[in-house]
């Protein structure tokens, strides 16, 4: 049933075939571009709390006995700040456990770099 209907688009419109062909690549890519924008927006929304939960526990836990030392963002406890610098400090503590440093190693080299620890 679809075969005399295809040979007679193609005998009689064979350029607008190719144009129907490049219109629907055209707004397959369109849309994929604008899905891929919409994604983009709700993942900017989703952002500030998709940050938290990058670090695992221990970081946090680490993070928790230190304060943000950006100094614009009221020293807030460093686990909860979510600022340039805090993310900065939680990526090192991240970064530290990988390599192996125990807990109180790297509390010390936290206060030794940025200071403000809690006790300190
Ligand atoms: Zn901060």
């Amino acid at each position: 049933m679809s075969k005399p209907l295809q040979k007679k688009i193609g005998k009689g419109l064979k350029v607008t075939n190719e144009q129907i062909i490049i219109a629907g690549i055209f707004v397959l890519v369109l849309g994929v571009f604008i899905g891929a924008m919409v994604a983009e927006g709700g993942a900017s929304k989703k952002r500030m709390h998709a940050i938290e939960s990058i670090f695992s526990t221990h970081t946090l836990e680490i993070a928790g006995e230190f304060r943000c030392s950006c100094g614009t963002c009221g020293e807030k406890n460093l686990a909860i700040c979510t600022c340039e610098t805090a993310l900065i400090e939680k990526r090192y503590i991240e970064n530290s456990l990988k390599t192996g440093k125990s807990h109180q190693q790297i509390v010390e080299e936290i206060n030794k770099i940025y200071g403000l620890h809690n006790n300190g």
